[in-house]
């Protein structure tokens, strides 16, 4: 089976290399395509505001972007390998899009951590058509914003606007913008570009990196209160569906 629903979030069960193989599928078939990497935060979002639901039709692909999605689908009978986070993802579609001569836009962020993260890009990758636009703007902007990429035309679109928004943002403009792959990447682009330092290795590999952003952000345990509820939420679910 290629999917697996927990809590009604069907996540893809391909292994990380496999998702970048069917990325690069949507990028060559020329067609908007959206990818969501998912938590337990997004999917516990989804339970309690139904009108976001439809952002889940809107996906082509869900990835699992949390140790809690990995250990809940184990309860569900049929265990993940592992999490396909944003990170790993925009990292290997970056070098692609360097091989590949394709262009990519990057939304989202403050002005200094965008610039930062186009600065290092631009290095790392140099002569890679690399774009982007800080992601706060008033709904009055949206057309400015919408122009810009049109004007670029990205072969892939990273908006890192937090969740829910940046999926909603893809949802409501994929068409209009007629970008083969967009996803949201949430606060990638502070770690590509250093503002917000990733876990070291060992704690990511320990999977702790949840902890590891407890500890340096405290402002985010409210958000990490939902973790234990969605523990509860998705045994349950899963009990009742392999009943
Ligand atoms: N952000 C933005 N515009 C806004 C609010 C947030 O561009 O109006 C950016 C913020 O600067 C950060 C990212 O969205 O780079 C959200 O990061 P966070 O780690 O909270 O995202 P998560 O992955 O947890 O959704």
């Amino acid at each position: 089976m290629e999917q697996i629903e927990i809590l009604d979030v069907p996540f893809s069960r391909l292994t990380d290399e496999q998702v970048f193989a069917r990325c690069i599928e949507f990028i060559g078939a020329h067609k908007p395509h959206m990818v969501i990497t998912a938590g337990p935060e997004f999917v516990m979002r989804l339970k309690s505001e139904p009108a976001l639901r439809a952002l889940v039709s809107a996906a082509d692909l869900i990835t699992p972007d949390g140790i809690g999605i990995v250990l809940a689908s184990r309860w569900y009978g049929q265990p993940l390998a592992d999490r396909v986070t944003g990170i790993w993802l925009t990292e290997r579609l970056l070098s692609y899009a360097y091989d590949q001569q394709l262009c990519v836009y990057f939304l989202g962020a403050s002005e200094t951590s965008l610039q930062r993260a186009l600065q290092v890009l631009r290095a790392r990758y140099p002569g890679l058509n690399i774009f982007g636009r800080n992601g706060y703007f008033t709904p009055d902007q949206i057309e400015t914003v919408l122009a810009d990429i049109l004007e670029v035309k990205p072969d892939v679109l990273f908006v890192g606007l937090g969740q829910p928004r940046q999926e909603q943002f893809i949802a409501d403009y994929k068409e209009r913008l007629g970008v083969p792959l967009a996803m949201g990447i949430g606060g990638v682009i502070d770690v590509l570009g250093g503002t917000v330092k990733r876990a070291p290795v060992l704690l990511q590999q320990l999977h702790l990196e949840w902890f590891y952003r407890l500890l340096r952000e405290p402002s985010r345990w409210r958000r990490q209160l939902v973790l234990p509820q969605f523990a509860f939420a998705s045994w349950r679910d899963a009990r009742e569906r392999r009943r």
